[in-house]
C-alpha cells in the first residue's frame, strides 16, 4: 500500500445560507467547484442560539442528488411534501435521495441551544436522476462504531476494517467522522480510482508530509492506495469522504443539479408549477 499525498488545501470561508445560518464551506466556492461526486460540504455552525433565534432552511427544492444530514450537536426538524416528517438528532444522519424532486424545509428546535453539524451533497448518475425520493435514516445507536489506538470512527457509509456503514449508496462511497487523540494516527485504505478528500474540522493533522490546521478540506492526490493521517497536538476531528467520479456532465442551479441547461430550466418549470410538491 502507499500513501496518498496532498494535491491541495482548501481554506473554509464562513457564510450566510437559508435564513442566515452561519456555514464553513469550502467547496463550492472559487477555489474548488466540486470534487465529483460531491457537489457541496457545509459545515453548520459550530453556534449557540437563544429561543427562537437559529435560523434554519425554510421550504426549497432539490432535485437530481441526495443531501446528507449529519448532526453532531443541537436538532435539525425535517418536513417535506410528501408528509415525510423526521427529527435528525446528536449523531443521526438523513441521507435523503431527492431524486426526481420534492419540496423540503430543515429547522433547528426554536428553543435553541447549541447546533452542530454536516450537510454533503452526492451527485447522483444521470440514469438516477429522475429516480423517486428514498430516506434512510439512522440514529446515532444505529451507527457502526470502529475504534483503535487513539481513534473513533463513526462509520456512516463504506467499512474500516470490518465495520460496514448501512447506508445504501448509488455509488461506491465511503463517509467517515473520525476522531483522533493528540499524536494518534489512522489509516484507511482507499482505491486510487476513487476521488477522496480530508474535512478538517477541529484541530490539526499530518497527512503526506502535509501539516494543516482547521478549518480545510485536504484534497487527496491519486497516487497511492490508502489515506494515512495523524494528529497534532490538540487532536483533530475530520470527515473521510471518498466516492467514484461520475465524469458525466455537471448543469447546476441553486437546489437543482442536472446533466444539461434543459434539464435545470425543466426543474425550475416543474417547481413553479407545484409539480414537486408544496409543503
Ligand atoms: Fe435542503
Amino acid at each position: 500500500m502507499s500513501s496518498r499525498s496532498v494535491s491541495a488545501v482548501v481554506p473554509a470561508s464562513s457564510q450566510l445560507e437559508g435564513a442566515g445560518m452561519v456555514v464553513h464551506r469550502t467547496f463550492p466556492g472559487a477555489r474548488l467547484d466540486m470534487v465529483d461526486p460531491f457537489l457541496l460540504l457545509d459545515e453548520l455552525g459550530p453556534a449557540d442560539f437563544g429561543p427562537g433565534e437559529a435560523p434554519g432552511f425554510p421550504d426549497h427544492p432539490h432535485r437530481g442528488f441526495e443531501t446528507v444530514t449529519y448532526m453532531l450537536d443541537g436538532v435539525m426538524e425535517h418536513r417535506d411534501s410528501a408528509g415525510h416528517r423526521g427529527v435528525v438528532g446528536p449523531g443521526d444522519v438523513q441521507w435523503m435521495t431527492a431524486g426526481s424532486g420534492l419540496v423540503h424545509s430543515e429547522m433547528p428546535d426554536s428553543r435553541g441551544g447549541p447546533l452542530h453539524g454536516f450537510q454533503l451533497w452526492v451527485n447522483l448518475p444521470a440514469a438516477d436522476k429522475m429516480s423517486d425520493p428514498r430516506y434512510q435514516e439512522l440514529s446515532a445507536a444505529e451507527i457502526p462504531e470502529w475504534s483503535g489506538d487513539g481513534a473513533r470512527v463513526n462509520v456512516l457509509a463504506g467499512a474500516v476494517g470490518d465495520v460496514a456503514g448501512r447506508i445504501e449508496t448509488h455509488l461506491p462511497i465511503t463517509y467517515l467522522h473520525v476522531r483522533l487523540d493528540p499524536g494518534a494516527a489512522f489509516t484507511q485504505p482507499v482505491p486510487a480510482a476513487l476521488n477522496a478528500f480530508v474535512y478538517l474540522s477541529d484541530g490539526s493533522v499530518s497527512v503526506g508530509g502535509e501539516d494543516v490546521a482547521a478549518k480545510a478540506t485536504l484534497l487527496l492526490d491519486g497516487d497511492g492506495d490508502e489515506v494515512a493521517i495523524s494528529a497534532g497536538g490538540d487532536g483533530a476531528d475530520l470527515l473521510l469522504l471518498a466516492g467514484q467520479p461520475l465524469r458525466e456532465p455537471v448543469a447546476r442551479y441553486g437546489p437543482f443539479v442536472m446533466n444539461t441547461k434543459a434539464e435545470l430550466a425543466e426543474a425550475v418549470d416543474d417547481y413553479q408549477a407545484g409539480r414537486m410538491g408544496v409543503i
